[in-house]
C-alpha cells in the first residue's frame, strides 16, 4: 500500500510525525491534506529518506535544487559534489536531471547518497536511449517511454516530472499563435517534436493510467510537468500555457482517482504583475493542488544573475500561494551549473522561501527575524551569523575585512548601533 492508501485506512508512518513536528501542524492537518491531494509527501515506497518532506497548503515553502550530467559535460564526482553542496545549503529536494555519461550509474549513486527526496524526468533517459538506439529523439517508442518511468520507480524515485499535459489541441495553438520562443521545457519539446513527427497524440497522455498504476505502486509523486511553460516575457500566460493548465487540472483529478500523490509545475518566465494571477489560475483549475513554480523569472534580461530574478519571483509567487520553489542558479540560459553556481541559486530560493513564508506568517520564520534583528541590536555577531539563512558566507564575509577584531568595519567609529546604544544605555533582550 502506498501512502495515501495507508492514512485512508488510518496507519499514519513514523516520519509524518517527525514531518508534524518540524512543520509545527498537527500530524492530523497532515493526514486530511494528503488525502485531499493538498499536501504531497515526496518518498517512494522502497526508499528510506533521511530528511523527508511535506510541500503544500499551510507548509513552509520548499525548495529544489536540480542537479545532473549533459552530454557536453559528464562527471559523476561533480554531480554527487554538487548533491552535497545543494543539501548542506538546505536543499529541500533535489531532481537528477541527468542527459549524459551513464544514466543509470549516476541516478544509482544519487539515490544512495541523497538524503533529500530524488526526483527525475524519464523522458529525458527514453530520449537518449532513443538517440543511442535509432538515432534521433522522434523513433522513440512509446513502450520506451513508458518503460523509462517503470525502470526509475523501481529504482527508488521519489518524485517523477511527467509532461502529460501536452496534447495535440495545444500543439494546433502554438500553430495558429506563434510564440517568441516557442516550446523551452526540455521534456516539452521531446514531445511536441515527437508528436509531430509521428502525426500521433501524447503517449503519455494516453496511456496515463498505465502511468498511474506504476506510479500508484511505488508510491512516487506525479509532478505534472509545463511543457508549455512560457520562455519568455511576451510568451507569459499565453492560450498555450493556459490551455495546457486545464488538461493538467483533469489529470490531477484522475491522478487523485489512483490514489496518486500529485502536485503541478508551473512557469517559467512571467513579468512580476501576471504572478499573482498564475497562481490563483493553478490554485483554482487544479483544485489546489501543490503548485511547484520554475522560477518565476520576471525579467528576460539578466543572464548571470537570473538566481536572483527568480528569487524575486519566486518570492511573490510563493506569497501568493504558491508551494515549492525550484532554484534558479547564477548559470542558467548559460551552462551547466558548477557547485558555487548550485550553492548560489539554493541560497537565493532559500532565501525566497524564507520571505514568503514570513509574509504568510509562519511562527518560526518571524521568530528568526526577530532573532536576527535582536543580534544586531546588540552587536552579537556569532549570534548573526546563526540567524543567516546563509551562515558561511555571512561569516566569511564579516571575517574577512573584521581586521581581526570579528566585528562589522563599515562605519569605523561612527557605528549608529554602538553610538545610541551608549547614549540610550539600552540593551536588547533576546528573544
Ligand atoms: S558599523 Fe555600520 S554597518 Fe556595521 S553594524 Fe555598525 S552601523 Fe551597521
Amino acid at each position: 500500500m502506498n501512502l495515501i492508501e495507508n492514512l485512508k485506512k488510518g496507519n499514519i508512518p513514523d516520519y509524518l510525525l517527525s514531518i508534524a513536528e518540524d512543520e509545527e501542524v498537527e500530524v492530523g492537518y497532515l493526514v486530511e491534506n494528503i488525502i485531499k491531494g493538498r499536501i504531497v509527501v515526496p518518498k517512494n515506497a522502497f526508499r528510506e529518506i533521511k530528511k523527508p518532506c511535506a510541500i503544500g497548503k499551510g507548509l513552509t515553502v520548499k525548495v529544489n535544487a536540480n542537479i545532473g550530467t549533459s552530454s557536453d559535460y559528464a562527471d559523476l564526482e561533480d554531480e554527487i559534489r554538487k548533491l552535497e553542496v545543494a543539501v548542506n545549503a538546505g536543499a529541500h529536494t533535489v531532481m537528477d536531471l541527468s542527459t549524459g555519461g551513464d544514466l543509470v550509474k549516476v541516478r544509482t549513486a544519487i539515490l544512495e547518497k541523497s538524503p533529500v527526496p530524488v526526483g527525475t524526468v524519464p523522458i529525458y533517459e527514453a530520449a537518449v536511449r532513443s538517440i543511442e538506439r535509432n538515432g534521433s529523439i522522434v523513433e522513440m517508442s512509446e513502450d520506451e517511454m513508458i518503460k523509462a518511468i517503470e525502470e526509475q520507480a523501481k529504482q527508488g524515485v521519489d518524485f517523477m516530472t511527467i509532461h502529460a499535459g501536452v496534447s495535440s489541441r495545444t500543439i494546433k495553438i502554438l500553430e495558429r499563435k506563434k510564440r517568441v520562443l516557442g516550446v523551452v521545457s526540455r521534456g516539452g519539446s521531446f514531445l511536441v517534436a515527437w508528436m509531430l513527427h509521428n502525426q500521433r497524440e501524447n503517449p503519455l497522455l494516453e496511456r496515463f493510467d498505465e502511468v498511474l498504476e506504476i506510479l500508484r505502486m511505488y508510491d512516487v509523486t506525479l509532478s505534472l510537468g509545463d511543457g508549455l511553460r512560457p520562455g519568455c516575457l511576451e510568451d507569459a500566460t499565453d492560450e498555450a500555457q493556459i490551455d495546457e493548465l486545464f488538461l493538467l487540472g483533469d489529470l490531477v483529478k484522475r491522478a487523485r482517482e489512483a490514489n496518486v500523490q500529485v502536485m503541478v509545475e508551473g512557469p517559467g518566465h512571467v513579468p512580476l504583475n501576471q504572478i499573482e494571477a498564475n497562481v490563483i489560475l493553478q490554485k483554482r483549475i487544479c483544485d489546489e493542488a501543490p503548485f511547484y513554480v520554475l522560477g518565476p523569472l520576471p525579467t528576460d534580461s539578466a543572464p548571470g544573475y537570473d538566481h536572483i530574478v527568480s528569487a524575486i519571483g519566486g518570492a511573490l509567487a510563493a506569497y501568493h500561494g504558491a508551494d515549492f520553489l525550484c532554484y534558479v542558479t547564477p548559470r542558467e540560459h548559460l551552462g551547466l551549473p558548477d557547485e558555487k553556481d548550485v550553492y548560489d541559486g539554493v541560497s537565493a530560493a532559500r532565501i525566497a522561501a524564507h520571505i514568503a513564508d514570513i509574509a504568510r506568517g509562519n511562527k518560526k520564520a518571524i521568530l528568526r527575524d526577530s532573532m536576527m534583528a535582536r543580534a544586531r541590536a546588540n552587536l552579537d555577531w556569532e549570534g548573526q551569523i546563526s540567524c543567516s539563512l546563509v551562515p558561511e558566507k555571512t561569516k566569511k564575509m564579516l571575517l574577512e575585512r573584521s581586521a581581526g577584531t570579528g566585528a562589522c568595519t563599515m562605519c569605523g567609529p561612527f557605528c549608529a548601533i554602538e553610538i545610541v546604544k551608549k547614549h540610550l544605555g539600552t540593551d536588547i533582550d533576546v528573544c
